[in-house]
């Protein structure tokens, strides 16, 4: 009797073991298993915000999985083009993608809620939406047809109008205007008479200065002089109405995302978030003293948009926001999610910041 227990309990000993052996194996596997990643933007190669943006988070992904996940970050052309972004990720040829959602108004109208859109929310208002009030869900679900997971990764805070070698002084000097200009702005710009047209930054520069193009916006005096514009463009006309707080996305090819251990995902979902913010307090820090330059070093003249403009601008966004939505049920459905947290944000930002930095103004 004594050996018959004995063997039994050998038995529970050993195949208890073995389970355990099975588990410990699955865990080792789960932080063992390497990941190497290819990242496309719609950026130059290192370019300052934009493209640094995917490379830390690049960076913080291997330092914070220390070193199982390796993303290798690609500018625009290198891989594929600025605006082959979306399709490689989509198709997955391509990981990851890092660029802004309004580049692809064409496939999903939808997506440009997720950029910038005229006279929209601030860069704490999108990243409140997003991350509180609801905009990420819908973000995704918009995505998941093009089997792509997107999240916020960077934002450039409010935008300049942009670079003209002739002055606006009324509506008139807008009819027959040919400007880069993405997104919603581009469509009110068509609708007040200009000619809006879509390049990728590589490309700006040149058209500008050649008279490809007449106009260009971009983003603000820290980008835009390291592009050179002001040798291209005399007269820099502000604020930004069509762009006041453009974030940048990163999307991540959905399959892939979903082949990744649960502690890689929220590393990925950290670090995006932490490039986002870190993303805004650059262009904070240094957009002030590259506007210093552009004036007293080039001599740009600083011009601002006639009030009569900035309020034609205001009113055909908004009619065009409400007919997009009347017309595509999946517009309609990120319009009135955007709209219903602008109308509370904006109230009582009234009574706050507005408030207040119209008091530190005065
Ligand atoms: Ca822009």
């Amino acid at each position: 009797m004594k050996y018959k227990y004995l063997f039994i309990f050998g038995i529970f000993f050993i195949s208890s073991c073995s389970n355990e052996i099975v588990q410990n194996n699955e865990e080792d596997s789960i932080y063992s298993q390497t990941y190497n990643w290819r990242l496309v933007t719609a950026w130059p190669k290192n370019y300052p915000g934009l493209g640094m943006a995917p490379e830390k988070i690049a960076q913080l992904v291997e330092e914070m999985s220390n070193g199982q996940m390796k993303i290798t970050v690609y500018g625009a052309g290198e891989q594929v083009p600025a605006f082959g972004v979306f399709d490689a990720v989509s198709s997955g040829s391509h990981q990851m993608g890092h660029s802004g959602s309004y580049f692809w108004k064409g496939k999903v109208p939808a997506a440009q809620f997720f950029s910038g859109v005229p006279f929209g929310f601030t860069s704490d208002e999108i990243n409140a939406w997003v991350y509180r009030g609801g905009g990420l869900e819908i973000w995704r679900e918009i995505y998941e047809p093009f089997n792509l997971y997107p999240m916020p990764g960077g934002n450039t805070g409010t935008q300049m109008f942009g670079w003209f070698n002739k002055e606006i002084n009324s509506l008139d000097d807008i009819k027959g205007l040919k400007m880069r200009i993405p997104g919603v702005g581009g469509e009110v710009f068509k609708r007040a008479g200009g000619i809006p047209v879509t390049l990728p930054a590589g490309e700006l520069f040149t058209a500008l200065q050649t008279g490809v193009i007449d106009a260009t916006e971009w983003v603000g005096p820290y980008n835009d002089l390291t592009f050179g514009f002001q040798q291209a463009a005399k007269y820099y006309y502000y604020p930004g109405w069509h762009e006041p707080g453009s974030m940048l996305e990163l999307i991540i090819n959905k399959d892939a995302w979903e082949s990744l251990p649960k502690h890689l995902q929220v590393i990925i979902e950290t670090a995006a978030k932490a490039v986002n913010q870190d993303t805004l307090d650059e262009y904070t820090a240094r957009n002030n003293r590259a506007l210093r330059e552009l004036i007293d070093i080039y001599g740009v003249d600083l011009r601002k948009l006639p009030e009569d403009v900035i309020e034609e601008f205001k009113i055909i966004a908004n009619q065009i926001l409400e007919e997009n939505a009347a017309n595509d049920p999946t517009i309609n459905k990120v319009y009135q999610s955007y709209k219903d947290f602008h109308e509370e944000v904006s109230a009582y930002h009234a009574i706050s910041e507005d408030a207040f930095i119209e008091a530190r103004n005065n």
